[in-house]
């Protein structure tokens, strides 16, 4: 099987979300704060239900999880991109958000 080669240089972690100790891209979390749109509070999983906005603005969304022999859990997710697609991302999530807090 083909390995799949999931960090290159290029790409940039926009965010790591893991219950309780999310991390965010400065640049990603000042586009959030700014929306108006209320972090979650499922598992203490920030803004976690805006993960299908971030990849239709250009990201890829990658889950990590274990699996311990009797059982396997959520650990976290990463949303990460191309370095080149960062400033189309920034562009587009605000608008997508906008349409989020300002209905009709
Ligand atoms: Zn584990």
């Amino acid at each position: 099987m083909e390995r799949r080669v999931r960090h290159t240089e290029a790409m940039t972690e926009l965010a790591h979300i893991a219950p309780g100790q999310s991390t965010f891209d400065p640049r990603l979390l000042a586009v959030l704060e700014a929306s108006g749109v209320e972090k979650d509070d499922f598992e203490e999983l920030d803004w976690f239900s805006l993960l299908p906005f971030y990849a239709l603005a250009g990201a890829s969304i990658e889950t990590e999880a274990h699996a311990h022999g009797d059982h396997a859990h959520f650990a976290a997710v990463r949303v990460v991109i191309d370095e080149a697609l960062v400033a189309h991302f920034l562009t587009a999530l605000p608008q997508m958000l906008a349409q989020l807090t300002q209905p009709g």
